[in-house]
């Protein structure tokens, strides 16, 4: 929300369209430098109320980073909050926003932490929860990691997976904007979301992108939006179809399962006959060449199988790795 101006045409253009239902006011907005544009705080609130009397089936939405946002959010009327990535990963910051709230009917959605692990996203669910917030939405915006290739987080999308097992009936959004961070691909992303299962989008948007004062390289402006929205397909699901359907392909799964499983208790079990016969003849366990050998060979192999070969390579150090420590600590 950079001013009112802005603020009116993009929420009158966004309220023509059917799939919009909430709209994400950017009142306090995070900057990783200092000197940036931060928001224009309460001011901008005013205007959230004032656009409330005039789209009475819009739902407005802000971030929340510490207790006086949310007690001026709630005094503006606000329909919802979110919580930013890096205060969901501050488990003080969670504990005195999740005190603020308490008692409150506000739905809570939740980005993830930048930190490629599930364990902090579920730690700020679960403070939320601590104190009785009903609605609760967990916000998928991708991860920091050193190589996220062209887009600007990692989606790593085997994370929010793991989170909708731990927690199968709180509804999951994507925010395809902060992991694309380049327009282009913001539509790619919503659309594999969507392709899993994914509840719901939050996007950014406006006016005129490449004027915006923060994430200029991802905004959509609104006719962008809608033809993203209007392109995206939804899959049915439907778990008695989905069955009869894959029933065979999902045998051979498990199969197939059962074949790696059985190979890696052989393979841990002639670790432990190498581990005998080094500890015999005085040889350290990790012998670095044989490491090399083992490495490059298997992901040679995988190339020329057309398997992934980062992903050959994370399997192999894995299973060196349990390798090394079973050797190490006998079991
Ligand atoms: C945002 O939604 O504008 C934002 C700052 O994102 P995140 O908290 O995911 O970094
Ligand atoms: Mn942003």
């Amino acid at each position: 929300m950079e001013s009112r101006r802005l603020f009116f045409d993009i929420v009158g253009r966004l309220s023509d369209l059917p799939q919009v239902n909430m709209i994400r006011c950017g009142i306090w907005k995070p900057r990783t430098h200092p000197g940036g544009f931060e928001g224009l705080g309460e001011e901008a609130l005013r205007w959230v109320d004032e656009a409330r009397q005039h789209y009475p089936t819009l739902r407005f939405c802000c971030e929340v980073a510490n207790p006086t946002h949310v007690e001026a959010a709630l005094r503006h009327g606000i329909d919802a909050v979110w919580i930013g990535a890096r205060t969901t990963g501050n488990p003080f910051s969670m504990g005195e926003l999740a005190e603020s709230l308490r008692g409150c009917r506000l739905p809570v959605l939740v980005k993830n932490a930048p930190a490629p692990d599930v364990e902090p996203w579920m730690g700020a669910i679960e403070r939320l929860l601590s104190v009785g917030i009903g609605e609760i939405m967990a916000v998928h915006r991708g991860f920091s990691t050193y190589n996220a290739g062209d887009l600007r987080n990692d989606p790593l999308w085997q994370i929010p997976i793991e989170l909708h097992r731990r927690m199968p009936d709180m509804p999951l959004l994507c925010d395809p904007s902060h992991i694309a961070g380049h327009r282009d691909k913001v539509a790619q992303i919503a659309q594999m979301a969507l392709d899993m299962g994914f509840d719901g989008l939050m996007v950014e948007c406006h006016p005129s992108p490449e004027d915006a004062l923060t994430d200029a390289s991802q905004q959509l402006t609104p006719d962008a939006l809608a033809a993203m929205l209007s392109h995206l397909s939804l899959r049915q699901d439907d778990a008695d179809k989905a069955e009869r359907l894959l029933h065979n392909l999902r045998s051979r799964i498990d199969e197939v399962d059962h074949q790696l499983l059985a190979l890696l208790q052989e393979r841990m079990q002639i670790s432990r006959e190498i581990a005998q016969t080094k500890s015999e003849n005085n040889i350290s366990i990790v012998q670095n060449s044989r490491w090399d050998y083992v490495l490059n060979s298997r992901m040679m192999a995988a190339r020329k199988m057309g398997i992934n070969e980062g992903f050959v390579k994370e399997v192999f150090e894995k299973i060196h790795a349990e390798s090394v420590r079973v050797q190490v600590e006998g079991d």
